[in-house]
């Protein structure tokens, strides 16, 4: 058989197994993605976890592969930074980066995936099989039994290579683990969210500032809001679960209007159907999923079945979009050597996920808590200014992870160092212009190797 004849199976039709399967089959591989879910595209179900998603240049970089972003870009916002909401109602925007390109963009979950789904199935070599749930996997000889759910009735599947972008509760990470093939670890937050949304106003426009990212960073807790395309935005309440001010105390009506009154009032009157949001929508529970191998036999993971991360730092869907690009690179390297290519892949981003995972979690920190700092601001604008007076040498750690391709665990890495100096900085001083740049520029020097040959960015618009 000719290698490229060969069947993969693809588990899960969420943003990166969509987008494997587009990458595969451009590659001429035949592939077949089975979903537990129906079609979004032809059955209006909820969009889960996220009604919207901040898409930043390793997502972009890998749609940029596929000849993509054309479409995409339509379903953009750009968000240039970070609209912080005071408790009295004042508005600060912190800008996420320096150039007119460093912007993030809001997108539909929805959109997106339906957008991969279809050219995915443009290719004529991809297969969706919705309402099929994965439920177990025979490695030995290489088959996966699902659940065909209209049919009702179990369905043995061959494979050459299977692909587990099941997400975090995955079905084939849980095969693996049974039979002691990998050992992962899942660490929930104490932490929930519940998603709430502002209508566009009478004449269809936005009722906040379009484009930022707005935040209330109420300390222990805080909420964020992302702009969708019709004028609506989608706000996202995160509290510990236990707690003064939780999901266990925010339990009534009393309590909720309380908590907006108190710590929301600007942005309270703009939600009218608060009540009915808090109490119908579900209650996200949030986590980090660390693994010690990905892969076993023909089968490998990717995306949150892999790596599932906390979403501070908004490089979920990020990261699975480049793992999808490092599979590719690696079916490069070894000509479609699969048992060399998949090792290969695991290797190359096992280091990385697990940096992305602890910045994601940092960033929550940072987001409910470090911009109340004054000093939080007077380090940011240094880091600009050291990254325009030394490029090679110094980027800020957000801007390596949302607006380079340089690895994560390099960005993780090169970041300690960083936050380390700038603090040292920042020690006595209350204004940019005391900063002693001449000392800030020889520790830089000591301290950091330059980045050479680093990608820089990718500009959607
Ligand atoms: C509140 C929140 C906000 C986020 N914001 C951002 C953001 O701004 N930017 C960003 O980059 N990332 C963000 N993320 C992370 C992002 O949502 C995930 O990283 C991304 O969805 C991962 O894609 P995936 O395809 O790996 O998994 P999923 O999106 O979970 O898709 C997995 C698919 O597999 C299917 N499936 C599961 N089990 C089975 C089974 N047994 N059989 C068949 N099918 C199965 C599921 O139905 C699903 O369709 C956010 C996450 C949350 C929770």
């Amino acid at each position: 058989m000719n290698k490229k004849t060969k069947h993969i199976v693809i588990i899960g039709a969420g943003l990166v197994g969509s987008m494997h399967a587009i990458f595969l089959a451009r590659r001429g591989y035949q592939v077949s993605v089975y979903e537990q879910l129906p079609d979004i595209r032809k059955e209006a179900i909820p969009a889960g976890r996220s009604i919207n998603l901040a898409l930043a240049n390793r997502g972009i970089d890998a749609l940029d592969h596929l000849g993509l972003m054309e479409q995409v870009n339509k379903l953009l916002i750009p968000m240039q930074g970070r609209m912080l909401h005071d408790e009295a109602g004042l508005l600060k925007l912190q800008s996420y980066g320096q150039k007119p390109e460093e912007v993030i963009y809001s997108v539909s979950r929805a959109g997106l995936v339906s957008l991969l789904r279809d050219a995915a199935e443009a290719t004529d070599k991809v297969e969706f099989f919705f309402k099929h749930e994965c439920l177990d996997i025979d490695f030995d000889n290489d088959q996966v039994t699902v659940n065909n759910k209209p049919a009702m009735k179990s369905e043995i599947i061959d494979y050459d290579y299977l692909i587990g972008a099941d997400g975090g509760g995955s079905q084939v990470r849980e095969s693996m683990k049974d039979l002691n093939e990998t050992e992962f670890s899942a660490e929930l937050l104490d932490h929930s969210y519940k998603e709430l949304n502002i209508p566009a106003d009478s004449d269809g426009g936005f009722q906040l500032e379009k484009e930022a990212l707005h935040i209330w960073p109420r300390n222990d807790f805080m909420m964020i809001g992302l702009p969708n395309p019709e004028g609506t935005f989608t706000l996202t309440l995160f509290m510990p679960n236990q707690g003064p001010v939780s999901f266990e105390t925010v339990n009534d009506k009393t309590s909720l209007n309380k908590l907006f009154d108190d710590c929301f009032a600007d942005v309270k009157p703009l939600i009218p159907d608060l009540e009915h949001d808090y109490f119908n929508n579900p209650t996200g529970y949030l986590g980090t999923i660390r693994c010690n191998d990905w892969q076993y036999k023909n089968v490998v993971l990717s995306g949150d079945a892999a790596h599932a991360i906390v979403p501070f730092h908004g490089q979920g869907m990020n990261a699975g979009f480049e793992d999808c690009v490092a599979m590719e690179k690696a079916l490069n390297q070894y000509h479609d050597d699969w048992q060399q290519a998949m090792p290969a892949f695991v290797e190359n981003r096992m280091d990385n996920s697990n940096a992305i995972a602890d910045m994601a979690l940092e960033n929550y920190v940072e987001m409910r808590s470090s911009v109340n700092d004054p000093k939080f601001h007077l380090k940011k604008a240094i880091a600009f200014e050291l990254e325009n007076r030394l490029p090679d040498y110094f980027i800020p750690r957000y801007s390596m992870v949302m607006f380079h391709l340089i690895p994560y665990a390099t960005a993780f890495a090169r970041g300690k160092i960083q936050f380390k100096i700038l603090d040292s900085l920042v020690e006595g001083v209350d204004d940019i212009s005391e900063v002693d740049f001449e000392r800030a520029e020889w520790l830089i020097k000591q301290k950091l190797p330059p980045l050479n040959n680093h990608q820089r960015i990718k500009n959607p618009t």
